[in-house]
Formats: structure tokens, C-alpha cells, sequence
């Protein structure tokens, strides 16, 4: 689950990591008082959206044509004057009411959002602050160290995945033991390879070890702050701040599960997730309707295999009922892109019948008009397969995964 920069904000500060002052504002009337309640000065205004590259990006009406909008995003064009950037410096009110127009009711386009964009419905207001040096943060989990690591460098900003791509050298790494958080040593040699020095690296080591600590606290996945700052007052902050956290450990932070933003998350996914199914949406256009984790990624890879591009990962779970496998079919068929779908039950706990039975009722509720091709194996599988023969409904069926596989992939292509 992702959070807005300033709710990430909001939950670092609360940590005892140290972020700037901020307002937030859905209507740009309430901006010149935020302007004046942050003390004026150096004020940034910054639309919030899930996606990174806002200081290049672009925010737009729909007058604009969004290929374009990419193109300026992501630096292939120029960006033509007057052209709002997501993230603004403003020093008046007046200015910081302007910037806050040109974003809200917009729509930010950067390289990471595609050319779609993301509409912006809230600004962040925020205490700017002069910049003497611009860091790199990171914590993610390395696989295969299989523990966090830390990442830092001095090489911060915008264009952070440039450097790991042509300079990882420069990116330092130190892997934390999650049942000591940071230790000290680990704390001074990241401030020594970031150039801190004095105060400057009390005040970074102090950051260092709540970031770290608030990180495994919640349960955080990912981790970045790009830029970490260090002021002319010797200062360390966090000017921007994103924060993933694991789905799976939600239902212990409550506080956090409560952050979530349905406008900026896949409407079919939250659907699913109200169901207690596992969905991910992706791009291809054969749907999968799969019990099992382990199943549903090796069905995956067998549509990939014989030629075809899978819609979706679903998973509907061991012991799913017949109203989960109703409405797992409603959200499949609900994707205009999907040409063919595939059940693939190995029925354990989940019997052959059962889903059988909802397949059937799925057709009477759901106008079936696309193939639909069924394997089916384990418990009650004889049963299972007599029900969907009598029933007298297209459906085809499949022996194996291999065949299964095949099925689906020609029925997607119009061969079926
Ligand atoms: P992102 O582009 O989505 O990562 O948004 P950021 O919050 O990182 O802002 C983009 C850029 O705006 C930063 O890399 C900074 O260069 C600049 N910026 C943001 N806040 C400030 C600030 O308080 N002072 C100054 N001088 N620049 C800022
Ligand atoms: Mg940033």
C-alpha cells in the first residue's frame, strides 16, 4: 500500500524523523493562508500524487495532449513557458494561490505515471528550505540478502535511478538486522560516506536510526527520500518522502490501512481485497481464475509460454466460497480487454463441485459472451466435470495444465 508525501510526512515527523512544516489544501483559496501560517518566505507547493518525478512533470487540462505531456516529463521535449511543474517554489502568497490553481483540478503527468497521468485533488504546502547538500535515502528489502538494506548517496535529486543505473558505485549499501535496527557504527560510517561531519552527523545519525526504526515498526516495503537535505544551519531533512508499506501486515497498523487513498488505487484490486481475494491487474487479455499462489504464477508463465498475454493474477484462495467465486468472475469479465478466461482449480480444500457450480452460476448471472475454458482436478473432480457437461453451456474443458494453457491462448486469438 502506498501514502501521500504528506501523509509519509505526517508519520516520519511522528517518528522522530526530521521533515519540514506543511499544510495540506484541496481548494486553491486556502493556500495564501497556509502561505501565512507556515511564516511565509521560501513556501513549495507540491501536487500529491502516488508517483515520483513531479519536479519535471507536468501538470495539465485536457486541452493538452498527454503523449506531449510524456514527452516534456520525461525531458524528451522542451517544456514550453508557462507549463506548470508538479513541484513549485514560491516566495508570496499571491504566488503560492497561482501555483496552487495551476495544479489542483489538473492532471500530473510524469515518467512515471504514463502518459494518463494522475488527476490532483490535494497540495501539499510546505516550508522551503535552501539547500547546501542534496542526498539520497533509500530501505528496501534485498531478497537476497533477505534483510533491509539501506541505501545512501550523495548523488541526490531527481534523477537517482541514473545513477544506480550507470554509477551503483557511488550508492552505499548497509544491510540492517532487524532485531537491532541501525546500530551506531553503521549510523556514523553512512554519515561519513554521505560527508557529514560535526553536528551535521549527530543530527544525521539521529535521522538515520528513526528512519530505520520506524521502517521495520510498520512494516514499511520501501523506503525513499530523495532529496535528504542538509541546510546552511547544519540541519538534516527530508524534503520529499515515499513510503510503500506490505498489504499483508495492514490488518496490525490500522492507523496506516486507514491512510489509503482509493482514488489513486485500482478500483478492481480494492473490490477483490473487500472479498478476501488476491488480484493484481495486468495487461495482457486472458483472464485466470486460479486457487493457489503457487497455481496462479505457473498458469501465468504456461499462458506467457504458449504465446498468450495474461490479464491478471487471481488468486481465490484454498477454501473459497461460492460468492468469492462469483465475484471474482464479475471483476474478470468486468476488464474490457479480457478475450478468454481460464479456471485453473487443483481442488484441495476447494472442491471441484463447488466451483463448478458457481462457473454455472456465473453464466446465468453474468452474460458470458467470451470463451471460457475450464481444468479441472482434484476433490470431487468427476463430480465437478458431470455438472459442467450436463449443464448444456459452452465451456470448454481441459485435461492438464499444458492443454489448459493451449486452450485458452487460441480461444483468446478467435481460434477457439
Ligand atoms: P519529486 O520530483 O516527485 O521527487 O518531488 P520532490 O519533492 O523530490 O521535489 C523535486 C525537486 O524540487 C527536489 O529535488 C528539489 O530540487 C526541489 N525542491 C523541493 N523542495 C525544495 C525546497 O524546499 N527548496 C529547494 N531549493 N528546492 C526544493
Ligand atoms: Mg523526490
Amino acid at each position: 500500500m502506498k501514502v501521500h508525501e504528506y501523509q509519509a510526512k505526517d508519520l516520519l515527523r511522528a517518528a522522530g524523523v526530521a521533515v519540514p512544516d506543511g499544510i495540506v489544501i484541496t481548494s486553491p483559496d486556502e493556500a495564501a493562508a497556509a502561505f501565512t501560517k507556515l511564516g511565509g518566505g521560501l513556501i513549495v507547493v507540491k501536487a500529491q500524487v502516488h508517483a515520483g518525478g513531479r519536479g519535471k512533470g507536468v501538470a495539465i487540462g485536457p486541452e493538452v495532449d498527454r503523449a506531449l505531456a510524456l514527452e516534456i516529463a520525461s525531458g524528451v521535449k522542451p517544456r514550453p513557458d508557462g507549463m506548470a511543474k508538479g513541484v513549485q517554489l514560491v516566495k508570496t502568497a499571491e504566488a503560492a494561490t497561482h501555483a496552487a490553481a495551476s495544479l489542483l483540478g489538473k492532471t500530473l503527468v510524469t515518467y512515471q505515471t504514463g502518459a494518463v497521468g494522475q488527476a490532483i485533488t490535494k497540495v501539499l504546502i510546505t516550508v522551503g528550505h535552501d539547500i547546501v547538500k542534496e542526498l539520497y535515502l533509500g530501505l528496501a528489502v534485498d531478497r537476497a540478502l533477505q534483510m533491509p538494506v539501506l541505501m545512501a548517496t550523495t548523488e541526490g535529486g531527481v534523477d537517482i535511478e541514473q545513477v544506480a543505473h550507470e554509477t551503483p558505485e557511488k550508492i552505499h549499501r548497509e544491510p540492517i538486522d532487524v532485531g537491532l535496527g541501525l546500530q551506531d557504527f553503521q549510523a556514523r560510517k553512512i554519515c561519513k560516506a554521505l560527508g557529514l561531519s560535526g553536528p551535521t552527523a549527530v543530527n544525521g545519525a539521529k535521522f538515520l536510526k528513526n528512519f530505520v526504526k520506524f521502517f521495520l515498526d510498520t512494516d514499511a516495503s520501501l523506503a525513499e527520500i530523495n532529496p535528504l537535505i542538509v541546510t546552511d544551519k547544519g540541519e538534516v531533512l527530508a524534503l520529499d518522502a515515499k513510503l510503500n508499506f506490505d498489504d499483508n501486515a495492514m490488518f496490525r497498523h490500522k492507523d496506516i490501512a486507514a491512510l489509503i487513498d482509493v482514488a489513486e488505487e485500482d478500483p478492481n484490486e480494492l473490490r477483490a481485497g473487500q472479498s478476501g481475494l488476491s488480484y493484481v491487474s495486468l495487461d495482457g487479455d486472458i483472464a485466470c481464475l486460479v486457487n493457489g499462489a503457487g497455481l496462479a504464477m505457473s498458469t501465468m508463465d504456461l499462458i506467457k509460454y504458449h504465446g498468450g498475454e495474461p490479464a491478471n493474477f487471481l488468486d481465490v484462495g484454498g477454501g473459497a466460497n461460492k460468492d468469492q467465486v462469483l465475484e471474482a468472475f464479475r471483476i474478470l469479465l468486468g476488464d474490457p480487454n479480457v478475450k478468454a478466461v481460464l479456471v485453473n482449480i487443483f481442488g484441495g480444500i476447494m472442491r471441484c463441485d463447488t466451483i463448478a457450480a458457481a462457473i454455472l452460476a456465473a453464466y446465468d448471472e453474468i452474460d458470458f459472451t467470451i470463451p471460457l475454458v475450464v481444468r479441472l482436478e482434484g476433490t470431487n473432480v468427476e463430480a465437478g466435470k458431470k455438472l459442467l457437461d450436463e449443464s448444456g453451456r459452452k465451456i470448454i474443458t481441459a485435461v492438464g495444465l499444458t492443454d489448459a494453457a493451449k486452450k485458452v491462448v487460441a480461444a483468446a486469438k478467435g481460434a477457439a
